[in-house]
């Protein structure tokens, strides 16, 4: 069985100094049982990874960066490299989120290319695709979706897919309080599952998490992730309030 998975993206909130509270008040309300039925991870800016390393260390909360650059190291001002987010303690990193393709011109091939370093240096990549509104109104979702995941796991061995993870995100559900129903959502679940069937195998796509994410919350969490194909949740906006993100966590496992 797939265990359930719950990631939080910060994207680009939260100070240093603010950070602390937010992970202290996540931290303080996730007992040990329920860090073990369930796979926790926070995903803070770069400038809080360190922090949140150290505040989380001796609990099963797993950090993750939101972003990385394909290359090992030099002259590529302004970014961070995959080993250095694994010197960090970093274990997760999300590659390809709908608001990189956006502002800043991230396409598939460099999901590819960012997703095969992430590999190389033992992080596990949580790989976000999904479609806009104007394409699931022209009905060409799936068609999108299988595109991207075929691009994206562009020579990906299959003994890699430990270290993969899929993040469902249709662009018309994030940040804009638009959820995709659980049926509509799991639809596309089963869809992911079946591609990753036809370019791999049955067991790489049994066993391949996906989780579902857009205008996730705690009153909406549940009936997701008991969806057959929902492997738990990306969370957004709902992961900056602690209360919030601690209830979405506890509905994976209920
Ligand atoms: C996200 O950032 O991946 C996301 C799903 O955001 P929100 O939950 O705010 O829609």
């Amino acid at each position: 069985m797939r265990k359930k998975l719950v990631a939080g993206n910060w994207k680009m909130n939260k100070t240093y100094q603010d950070s602390k509270k937010l992970i202290k008040s996540i931290g303080n309300n996730l007992d040990e049982d329920t860090l073990s039925k369930i796979d926790v991870v926070i995903c803070p800016p770069f400038t809080s990874l360190s922090r949140a390393r150290k505040l989380t260390n001796k609990s099963k909360i797993n950090i993750g960066a939101q972003n990385m650059y394909y290359e090992n190291d030099g002259a590529y001002t302004g970014e961070i490299s995959a080993s250095m987010l694994k010197a960090l303690g970093c274990k997760y990193v999300i590659l390809g989120h709908s608001e990189r393709r956006q502002y800043f011109s991230e396409t598939d091939f460099t999901i590819n290319l960012k997703l095969k370093k992430a590999i190389e240096n033992e992080l596990i990549s949580i790989v976000c695709v999904g479609e806009s509104l104007e394409q699931r109104e022209n009905k060409i979702q799936n068609q999108i979706v299988k595109e991207q995941l075929t691009n994206c796991l562009t020579a990906i061995d299959r003994k890699d897919f430990n270290k993969i993870v899929i993040a469902y995100e249709p662009v018309w559900a994030i940040g804009t309080g638009k959820t995709a129903t659980p049926e509509q959502a799991n639809q596309m679940h089963i869809f992911i599952r079946e591609t990753i069937e036809k370019l791999y195998n049955q067991d790489v796509s049994a066993n391949i998490k996906i989780l579902y994410g857009g205008s996730v919350n705690e009153n909406n969490s549940q009936e997701l992730f008991n969806q057959s194909d929902i492997d738990g949740g990306l969370i957004g906006g709902a992961s900056l309030k602690p209360e919030s993100f601690v209830k979405i966590i506890l509905s994976a496992i209920n």
